[in-house]
């Protein structure tokens, strides 16, 4: 069920949980910012999730509260991420869902990162 974007952060999130290390994922990259891991149930031949250590529900969150560096660290870790995964020549895709239109269903920021075919124009459906 898609989370409403305005809400206070809860640390029960299961992406909170695993970054506490409670909840087992498929680490591909972590580091004082960041931690990447495989998307459980991916939608494309590679889909990692890249998610802050910060506390922050959101997009809009993060954007209005982290700090200069936090924002830095989670975008290059990002970057790194589609480099080591060889992902720049051929292209990938990025996205973030916020709130109930965005279809966000986990309360902690998350860029979806898509890799290795075509994404084709858009993903969302009419
Ligand atoms: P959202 O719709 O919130 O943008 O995306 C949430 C994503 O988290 C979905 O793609 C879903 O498959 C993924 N996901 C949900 N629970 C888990 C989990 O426990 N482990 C991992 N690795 N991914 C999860």
């Amino acid at each position: 069920m898609a989370i409403d974007a305005t809400q206070p952060y809860d640390d029960s999130n299961i992406f909170a949980a695993i970054l506490r290390g409670e909840i087992p994922n498929k680490t591909v990259y972590e580091d004082e910012f960041a931690l990447a891991f495989h998307d459980i149930n991916p939608q494309a031949p590679l889909h990692i999730l890249v998610i802050p250590k910060g506390a922050y529900v959101s997009w809009d969150d993060f954007s209005a509260r982290a700090d200069a560096e936090e924002i830095a660290g989670f975008v290059r870790a990002i970057g790194h991420v589609a480099r080591t995964h060889d992902l720049v020549a051929p292209g990938y895709r990025l996205l973030a869902n916020i709130g109930a239109n965005g279809g966000q269903e986990v309360p902690h920021l998350h860029v979806h990162l898509f890799g290795g075919k075509r994404m084709g124009p858009m993903l969302m459906q009419r």
